[in-house]
């Protein structure tokens, strides 16, 4: 299906809802003041149903805009990644299911996207992506697709490299973030009301940029999202450095997948393996 045709239903859908009375808003994507890229819409009135747009510049994760819906009914524009983070905010009870309806979209990927300028390629989240059809959705737009195999190449790249490899890379890497947690603002599973790196009693992570704080705050930010992290990317799109946050979480989503045959946001109902404790269970390979 064309990207025009599919804009036409998600205008039409919405319009839809909000007339019915269904909805009290549609979260979704509008062209934004560059005139070439999207950027997120909240839509109250049919009236500005024609804002709506659906193009291969719509590349956010909306999902983390539910949080601050959690009591009224909203609708959402969702690309499959976007449907993953929907199911790990309702497996979280952090938002319930019957008040948001969900406009999946077929997705074949979508190209690196910045202010102004908008890339030929798919993005390389793209091109590992599992998921052609959201797992989760009311109304589907676009034929659905079989899901693939996930890909994780560069991780096991990584594996295979040297400890002291492994660690003069993340400290270079880490040696430039800035701390100015894009990345935790963007993630849909960091919704803590206070994070730890923001405590001052007890201090996780000192005020200092040192590469060895910075190295405490991704690290710890990494095993908070073990077994939670739905691969949207969104961490690294929106990191201003440049770090490749996706090789890290995504090291930890191999493994939780090896380990505890889960992957996150597959299934709202589905009990994530660091939400249960079983009395009798051991670790793969562990006595
Ligand atoms: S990660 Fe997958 S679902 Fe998300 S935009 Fe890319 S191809 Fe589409
Ligand atoms: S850690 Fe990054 S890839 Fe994982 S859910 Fe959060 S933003 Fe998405
Ligand atoms: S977005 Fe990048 S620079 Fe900012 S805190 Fe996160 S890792 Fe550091």
């Amino acid at each position: 299906m064309q990207m025009q045709e599919m804009q036409e239903k998600v205008r039409t859908k919405a319009r839809e809802l909000l007339q019915s009375g269904s909805v009290d808003c549609v979260i979704g994507y509008e062209r934004a003041t560059d005139g070439k890229t999207a950027r997120p819409a909240f839509i109250y009135t049919a009236d500005d149903i024609d804002r709506l747009i659906y193009d291969r510049t719509c590349v956010h994760n909306l999902a983390k805009y539910l949080l601050d819906r959690k009591d009224k009914t909203t609708a959402i524009v969702a690309k499959p990644c976007d449907s993953r983070s929907v199911n790990l905010l309702i497996n979280e009870k952090q938002i319930v299911r019957e008040k948001v309806y969900v406009i999946g979209t077929v997705c074949q990927g979508m190209p690196d996207v910045t202010w102004n300028q908008i890339g030929e390629e798919n993005q390389e989240r793209c091109q590992r992506c599992a998921q052609r059809t959201p797992v989760m959705y009311d109304y589907l737009i676009g034929e659905p697709a079989d899901a693939v195999i996930p890909t994780f190449k560069d991780v096991e790249e990584m594996e295979g490299k040297d400890i002291a490899d492994k660690r003069a890379f993340w400290q270079e890497q880490f040696s430039r973030c800035i701390r100015c947690h894009a990345c935790r603002q963007f993630c849909p599973g960091c919704y803590c009301s206070e994070c730890f790196v923001d405590q001052l009693d007890p201090t996780w992570v000192g005020i200092r940029k040192t590469t060895a704080d910075n190295e405490m705050w991704n690290t710890i930010r990494a095993f908070h999202l073990a077994g939670r992290c739905i691969s949207c990317n969104e961490c690294e799109r929106s990191c201003p450095v440049n770090i490749p946050l996706s090789l890290l979480n995504r090291k930890l989503e191999k493994d939780v997948g090896e380990m505890f045959e889960f992957q996150a946001g597959l299934d709202s109902e589905a009990a994530a393996p660091f939400a249960t404790f079983k009395k009798d269970e051991h670790l793969k390979g562990v006595e």
